[in-house]
């Protein structure tokens, strides 16, 4: 696979869909995917490192980085709070010869997608039904019943853009979800890609 290629992987779900298991199991099963890190306004939690799930900005920093055009989408993800793909992120990635996952919300997919054409394979996680979300969400037992409502009516409303995706995979059963997105990057990426 020739790195000249730049290409990307683009992971998008509702909360509570299991993107963030697929993800880490693709990139445990392919060496040569990265894990785009994302630039945020908001706060680490308890144990985030800088640099490692997210690079933390202030509000300031990351004006400054849409001033200068340094990001390839951003988005205001929650009321006051912006998370954004830096450009130099993704030439990072590119430049270890490896391909980048973008784990963002539905409107940065849906925004890359349509920049990088068919230099991106966007993939749009759906959780088997509104019922079983809200009873996932249930079990983590970090939300208020508000919260967890919120979450809900995000989830009908991103689940409402799944078809502008270039590929759903269903979460029914997690290990099938995994594999049937890895098949999904062997297809796009070529079989050398697993090398
Ligand atoms: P969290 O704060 O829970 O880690 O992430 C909140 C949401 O922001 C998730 O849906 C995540 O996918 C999304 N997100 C993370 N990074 C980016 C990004 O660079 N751009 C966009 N548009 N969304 C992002």
């Amino acid at each position: 696979m020739s790195t000249s290629l730049k290409k990307v992987i683009i992971l998008a779900a509702p909360s509570g869909a299991g993107k963030s298991t697929i993800t880490n199991y693709l990139l445990e099963r392919f060496s040569r995917l990265a894990f785009s890190i994302s630039a945020t306004t908001r706060a680490p939690r308890g144990g985030e490192k800088d640099g490692v799930a997210y690079h933390f900005l202030s509000l300031a920093k990351f004006e400054g980085h849409v001033y200068q055009n340094d990001f390839l989408e951003y988005e205001q993800v929650y009321e006051g709070v912006y998370y954004g793909t830096l450009k130099s992120e993704l030439e990072r990635i590119w430049a270890l010869g490896k391909v980048p996952v973008l784990d963002i919300d539905v409107q940065g997919a849906i925004r890359i997608q349509k920049q990088l054409g068919d230099k991106s394979l966007s993939i749009f996680i759906m959780p088997p039904s509104i019922e079983a979300l809200k009873q996932r969400l249930l079990k983590r037992q970090t939300e208020t019943e508000q919260s967890i409502q919120t979450r809900i009516d995000k989830a009908e409303y991103e689940i409402s853009f799944s078809n502008q995706f270039n590929a759903i995979v269903k979460n029914d059963v997690l290990e099938t979800a995994c594999t049937d997105t890895a098949n999904l990057l062997i297809e796009f990426l070529g079989p050398d890609f697993t090398k």
